[in-house]
Formats: C-alpha cells, sequence, structure tokens
C-alpha cells in the first residue's frame, strides 16, 4: 500500500505492534496523561459525539454510532461496544491546534502610561486519541498552510509540535463519507505516533496497535499487551478494506483542479447561490478551513484593550471587503470561491486539494448542499458543453 495516499489495507510499521483490549485502551489514556499530555478524544455530549478532554477511556462511546446525510447527523446504539466505530463529528483537531478565539494582546492604561502585553499562555501538549485517516490528512494539510513556510503561525506551531497522535483507521464510514475519492482513506497514512484498527467482536473487543515513531513504541511497551495473530491481523485488514467499498459518497473521478478552473462560469453557480444561506457553517466545520479576522475590544473606561483573533468564513460579506465594498458581493461568488479553493487553486498554495473527504460540510450545512453533488453538477456541465460544441 502506498500509506502516502492512504488507502484500504493498513500497514505494519517496522517500530513495534500488539494487540490491547479495552483494559489496555485505559492504560492507554494513563499512560498518556502519565506523561503530562492532556488526552483528547471523542465522547458522548449533548447528543453528539464530541472532542472534550479524557481522564479516562471508559469516557469513550462504547457502543455509539451516528448516521449521517447531508443537512442530518443522528447518534444510535450499535449492537457491539465499538467505541471507534463512528465517522467524522462536529468537531475537528482544528479546534485544538488552531483555535477558534485567541487573544493576541491586551493594553492598560496606568498612571504610568499604557502597557501592552503579548498573550503567551503555554499551550497544553496534547495527545489526540482517534484521529481518522481523513483528519490525519488534514492535519498534515494545517501543518503545511499554518505550520511551515515564510510565515509559520506561533499559536499553531506551539500546539501542534509536542502533540502525540492516535489515529484510528475507518472500519464504519458514514453516508457522507468520501475520503476514497480523495486519497485521504480508510486506512491511515503517514504522521501518527500510534495507529490502531478496532475489531468488536462478540467476547473479543480488541485493537491492533501498532506504532508509527519511537515515542509511540515507548508507549506501546508500557502497555498491557498481547502478541499479534494473523487471524486479527487479516481480519482488521478485512474490516478497513471493507470500509472502502462502503463509502456513503464519491467525488466525480476526474481532475478536480481542471475541472474547477473550466466551471467559473457555469450556471450550476446560480443554481447552488438560490440555496445557499451563506451562514458559513461549512468552513467552520471543516478541518481543513484556516481563514481568520482580528477584532478589538475594549471597556468602558476606555482603560482595557484586547486584540483577539477569530476564525473566518470567506461566505461572510466582509471578508472581502476592500475600500469600494466587498470584491464577493454575491452568495454565488461566495460559494464559488470556497469551492473553487479547495478543489482547486488549493494546489497551486499548498500543493494537494483542500478537500479530505471527510463529510463535515454536508452534514452541517443546514439546507444540506453536498460538495460531491455540486462538483459532480459541474462535472456534467462540462460533458455536455463538450458534447454540444460543434
Ligand atoms: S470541504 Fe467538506 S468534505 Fe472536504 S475536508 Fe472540508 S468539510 Fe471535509
Ligand atoms: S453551503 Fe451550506 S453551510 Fe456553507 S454557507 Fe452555504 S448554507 Fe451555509
Amino acid at each position: 500500500m502506498n500509506r502516502s495516499d492512504g488507502g484500504s489495507a493498513p500497514a505494519v510499521d517496522p517500530l513495534g505492534e500488539a494487540v490491547i483490549d479495552r483494559d489496555g485502551m485505559r492504560g492507554l489514556v494513563g499512560v498518556l496523561r502519565a506523561r503530562g499530555l492532556t488526552v483528547i478524544g471523542p465522547t458522548l455530549r449533548e447528543e453528539a459525539l464530541v472532542l472534550a478532554e479524557l481522564e479516562s477511556a471508559d469516557q469513550l462511546p462504547y457502543g455509539w454510532g451516528v448516521e449521517l446525510d447531508a443537512g442530518k447527523y443522528r447518534l444510535c446504539r450499535r449492537t457491539d461496544g465499538a467505541a471507534f466505530a463512528n465517522s467524522a463529528g462536529p468537531q475537528s483537531w482544528k479546534t485544538f491546534l488552531h483555535p477558534a478565539r485567541v487573544r493576541q494582546w491586551r493594553a492598560e492604561r496606568t498612571e504610568d502610561g499604557l502597557t501592552v502585553e503579548a498573550d503567551s499562555a503555554a499551550a497544553p501538549r496534547f495527545a489526540f486519541l482517534g484521529v481518522r485517516p481523513c483528519d490525519l490528512r488534514a492535519i498534515a494539510v494545517q501543518d503545511r498552510v499554518l505550520g511551515t513556510g515564510p510565515h509559520p503561525d506561533p499559536v499553531y506551531r506551539s500546539r501542534r509540535s509536542g502533540a502525540f497522535i492516535v489515529s484510528v483507521e475507518c472500519t464504519e464510514p458514514g453516508g457522507t463519507c468520501f475520503c476514497v475519492s480523495m486519497g485521504a482513506g480508510p486506512a491511515a497514512g503517514p504522521g501518527y505516533d500510534l495507529v490502531l484498527t478496532e475489531l468488536a467482536d462478540p467476547g473479543d473487543h480488541r485493537f491492533w496497535m501498532r506504532a508509527g515513531t519511537p515515542e509511540g513504541a515507548e508507549v506501546l511497551a508500557e502497555l498491557p499487551t498481547r502478541e499479534v495473530d494473523e487471524t486479527t491481523r487479516a481480519a482488521a485488514r478485512r474490516a478497513v478494506g471493507a470500509a472502502a467499498d462502503r463509502m456513503g459518497r464519491a467525488m466525480p473521478g476526474t481532475d478536480l483542479r481542471r475541472l474547477m478552473a473550466d466551471t467559473l462560469e457555469a450556471p450550476r453557480w446560480d443554481d447552488v447561490a438560490a440555496r445557499c444561506l451563506s451562514c458559513g457553517n461549512c468552513t467552520m466545520v471543516c478541518p481543513t478551513c484556516f481563514c481568520t479576522t482580528t477584532e478589538d475590544v475594549t471597556d468602558l473606561t476606555g482603560d482595557h484593550a484586547e486584540r483577539w483573533r477569530l476564525w473566518d468564513s470567506c461566505f461572510d460579506l466582509d471578508f472581502s471587503l476592500l475600500s469600494g465594498g466587498p470584491v464577493r458581493s454575491s452568495p454565488q461568488s461566495r460559494y464559488r470561491q470556497w469551492l473553487t479553493h479547495k478543489l482547486g487553486t488549493w494546489y497551486d498554495q499548498f500543493g494537494s486539494s483542500g478537500c479530505v473527504g471527510c463529510g463535515r460540510c454536508l452534514v452541517w450545512c443546514p439546507v444540506g448542499i453536498d460538495i460531491t453533488e455540486e462538483a459532480a453538477a459541474l462535472h456534467d456541465w462540462t460533458l455536455r458543453a463538450e458534447t454540444e460544441s460543434p
């Protein structure tokens, strides 16, 4: 398997492998916390699977799944006790690596004059438990945008640099998933410290775990484990391979970058604009969208001021505001900007697609606009245009 492309077959890493059970999962959270890491993972909260700090592996959503469709997210009970057989939730890891609100500085007026203090609170060192292959790819995309290059973001870098990643291969894709057609799953690509594949067989709930880094191997060595048998390896490979065949959605099999460049005047943009509310939900939930704005606030006395950095969205009218007004004043132009950047010009800027096929933008769009359906409609339009051209 080409691990850099994601894929359907789990890889065996040379740095160590073992099988753990639910006690081993408790041990994993305990070992990571004992190393001073803040462990973040999926847990059940307010009718959704949300990412939050785990004090124990018992907080994982054992026995819960999700039903996903465009504009729809529902929890459901599973017939087995699997913890990770559920696809992307409302948040992604960018919530922790690239927070929605960051105070940059604050200023106080005192009798001695004005003091300005940069906000330099140290970030916790995170361990992310349950990073899907699509989200692992999304972190790699954000690494290129915010972590490297001529202007790296210090907040992102400080949060990302020490992060320990436990990836979980996907065995239960949702109805809105299409990582296969984006080359981002369901097997994990590079970038993890540990990766696991869950097998929730009756009487033998186990996780096939492999280390991808020396630190991952150290953690694995501290856990109660048993040796890997060929039956477990084969079952895990089958489960991940079957997930690849059960994706709920797919992108059209064409050069998406080219498609975006060739369809700038397509009538489909008017069609989608008639449905789009310009709410920006799709950009907030997208694990790769990274745009921010700044906001200055003062208190009523005028003695205290702060500057905050906030997530922003290209669907916001102010996002493209220049001296003469917004450059993209119509919903049509804003949706086109989002899609053509995500699937097209992202390649020119960062060398990859900006979409990893997680499906969040479909699920959390209040009117169920489906990025795969829009891309397919644009593709159909180019095919019709080719057929009809003299
Ligand atoms: S564009 Fe949609 S499917 Fe693609 S990565 Fe963003 S949220 Fe996920
Ligand atoms: S596509 Fe959907 S989620 Fe995105 S801005 Fe439009 S209505 Fe909101």
